[in-house]
């Protein structure tokens, strides 16, 4: 009988047991193998979808970036104003026409992480859009606020797209951020002038 032949017929003492070997390896040698290449592909799978994640945050900063040039180019040729809106069930639709002759492409309008395009015409995002002429982005002139770090004009219109609880806002000055949605909502109904 050949070694080899020997070896995979082998019965080897372990801890008093008998351990079979299958073509050279142990069973539990085998099943170590398994568990190593379950737990890699468990981490390539939690990688990839960590990546992913991150693209999605970064082209959804980028949206917001790219409206909020739009509207700049919007202000430049309304005397400074931002879009007045006047139908507030209306607000993300309204806010869209008018920026759509600003923007090279519709899509900037959606987060990519937005599962209901279909539902939202006006796209993923919201505008900071009152009653109140004290806290409305409506008509407003940018160039004219004190903190424009500080004031929020719009978000996404629903939380939890990239972190739980929290959504995507863009500010009056240009820069976006996570926030929770207590905090956008404490934001949009503080007046602008107390920001
Ligand atoms: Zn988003």
């Amino acid at each position: 009988m050949k070694r080899s032949e020997r070896n995979s017929r082998s019965c080897l003492t372990h801890n008093g047991s008998c351990l079979q070997r299958i073509g050279g390896s142990t069973l539990i040698e085998l099943l170590v193998v398994i568990s190593i290449i379950s737990l890699l592909m468990g981490l390539l799978v939690t990688s990839f979808k960590g990546t992913r994640d991150n693209l999605n945050q970064a082209e959804c900063d980028n949206n917001l970036k790219n409206l909020y040039l739009a509207l700049q180019m919007y202000a430049d040729d309304n005397g400074g104003r931002c879009p007045i809106v006047t139908d507030l069930t209306q607000v993300p639709l309204k806010v869209k026409e008018a920026l759509l002759p600003y923007v090279q492409s519709e899509e900037i309008f959606w987060c990519p992480n937005d599962g209901e395009k279909e539902a939202h015409p006006g796209g993923s995002y919201d505008w900071r859009m009152t009653h109140d002429p004290k806290t409305s982005l409506s008509g407003l002139r940018l160039d004219l606020l004190r903190h424009p770090n500080k004031v929020i004009i719009a978000g996404e219109r629903s939380h939890g797209c990239h972190k739980p609880e929290m959504i995507n806002v863009l500010y009056a000055d240009g820069h976006t951020g996570l926030v929770t949605m207590q905090e956008f909502l404490r934001n949009i109904t503080t007046p602008i002038e107390e920001l």
